[in-house]
């Protein structure tokens, strides 16, 4: 880390201000050599103070920029930091970077800047990956989950877990330095107490990995039916007053429309299959394996059915492809006069009257929607914090371990084997929040960020 490295952190494109990063020991030798103000050089001004200026070498000006000294530890990364406010558009900024490269810095891997906080100790793992759940959430449900993690709140309950472990394990190894004595019922007991209540500490944060996963991916929603039921005005209205914030997800194909959908605060990626149907009269069999992979894609589906119309044999085609999903039948067209009875095989089904046009009954719909993507989970828990696959491996690791080292201590096993597995157990809390993090965790976790960041 004694290299300094520098990146433009704005995104890419025609803006107000673009904004380039430089971190490390050179950071203000650069800035001295690339920034000119009759009030003198960027290593003399205090820290945490923004000075207007002239960039370039020799004579020749790059660009007008405000420039920001911040020095080591008060900041991101705990070195030196300047940053370069510049003129807006690709030019400016890229202009500026080259500036910044030949005096001194090379460009920063995607996610440096933070790897640097975290090696730095300023951050630990979860606030890194915190810092990135901030950037990609799309749901104010999903940016509150990030914004306690970058506070630290899973780190803390990580911690609490962790010093528990040890001094259960300096309990044992206590016993191991005087091996003839044994271990009395008495501390047997507690020490099977106080793994007792880290078990159940780690189970609460395990509980909590279906809705780090709901909040940080979402939740793949299809909508299947015949044509016409209304597929389509059913997405328009999901998406309804929220359309304005929603995103559409890249990769659309051109029969299928994907669209971001924030239904109380959970991510929905919607699938609307109505183009489809419309396909099949030309092409049937590429429209039945769209169908089918839009399925295969989707956790929960909503086959739509037009109340207005008698039921119709292709819907037990189209159920029988939704089988094994959770699904929930929409009942469009609740204000027009009902002709629709439902066959008995789908008595047991879950279902919602509705009209997409008058909007009656959508929001029974919404909170449907909500209890099948959690179904089978705990729900939403009341943990403040909510774990990432990642941690959800680290912790369910150390979760089996903890209950064969119970099991250990209660058959009374050779001491030595219980601590090395409590060892193990705590290696794997450890790489949660990168107490004990291997060199190729770091290397995956950085590299999904952006560069410059
Ligand atoms: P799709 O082919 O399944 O996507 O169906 P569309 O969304 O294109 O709707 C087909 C027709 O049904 C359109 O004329 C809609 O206006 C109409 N429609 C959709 N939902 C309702 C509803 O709830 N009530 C009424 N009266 N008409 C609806």
């Amino acid at each position: 880390m004694d290299d300094t490295i520098a990146a433009i952190s704005t995104p890419i494109g025609e803006g107000g201000i673009a904004i380039i990063r430089v971190s490390g020991e050179r950071a203000f030798e650069l800035a001295d050599r690339i920034f000119h103000s009759p009030r003198g050089r960027p290593s003399e001004f205090p820290s945490h103070t923004i000075h207007f200026g002239n960039a370039g070498t020799n004579g020749e000006v790059v660009d007008q920029i405000m420039l920001t000294v911040m020095r080591a530890p008060r900041t991101y990364t705990k070195e030196d930091t300047v940053e370069i406010n510049c003129h807006g558009g690709v030019l400016a900024a890229r202009k500026l970077l080259s500036l910044c490269l030949e005096n001194g810095a090379r460009l920063a891997e995607p996610g440096e800047f933070t790897k640097r906080a975290f090696l730095n100790g300023r951050i630990d793992l979860p606030q890194a990956e915190a810092v990135m759940d901030l950037i990609r959430a799309r749901t104010d449900r999903a940016y509150a989950l990030a914004v306690r993690e970058l506070e630290g709140h899973l780190s803390a309950k990580v911690n609490d877990v962790r010093e528990r472990l040890l001094t259960i394990l300096a309990h044992i190894e206590a016993h191991l330095d005087f091996p003839e004595e044994d271990i009395s019922p008495g501390t047997r007991e507690s020490l099977l107490r106080d793994m007792e209540i880290v078990v159940g500490l780690l189970q609460s944060l395990l509980a909590t990995a279906r809705e780090g996963k709901i909040l940080r991916d979402g939740i793949t929603a299809v909508i299947v039916g015949r044509p016409n039921v209304g597929k389509s005005s059913l997405l328009n209205a999901l998406l309804g007053q929220d359309r304005s914030i929603v995103t559409p997800v890249p990769g659309t194909t051109r029969d299928t429309v994907e669209e971001l959908a924030n239904i109380h605060g959970v991510p929905f990626r919607l699938i609307d299959t109505a183009g489809i149907r419309r396909a099949r009269g030309h092409i049937e069999t590429i429209g039945v394996r769209r169908t089918e992979n839009a399925l295969r894609q989707s956790e929960v589906v909503m086959h739509v059915l037009d109340l207005s119309r008698p039921f119709h044999v292709a819907d037990h085609e189209i159920a029988k492809q939704c089988a094994r999903k959770h699904v929930v039948l929409v009942l469009n067209k609740l204000d027009l006069p009902r002709r629709l009875r439902l066959p008995s095989r789908f008595s047991s089904c879950e279902r919602v009257p509705l009209s997409a046009t008058t909007g009656q009954g959508l929001q029974d719909l919404r909170e449907k929607l909500i209890e099948l993507a959690y179904t089978g989970t705990a729900g939403n828990t009341n943990e403040a914090v909510a774990i990432n696959e990642r941690h959800r491996m680290s912790l369910s690791c150390a979760y089996d371990l903890l209950t064969s080292v119970k099991h250990s201590i209660v058959v009374d096993d050779p001491l030595e084997i219980v601590s090395q597995q409590l060892r193990t157990a705590l290696d794997a809390v450890g790489e949660v929040t990168g107490k004990t993090a291997t060199d190729d965790i770091l290397e995956r976790i950085f590299s999904m960020f952006c560069i410059g960041k």
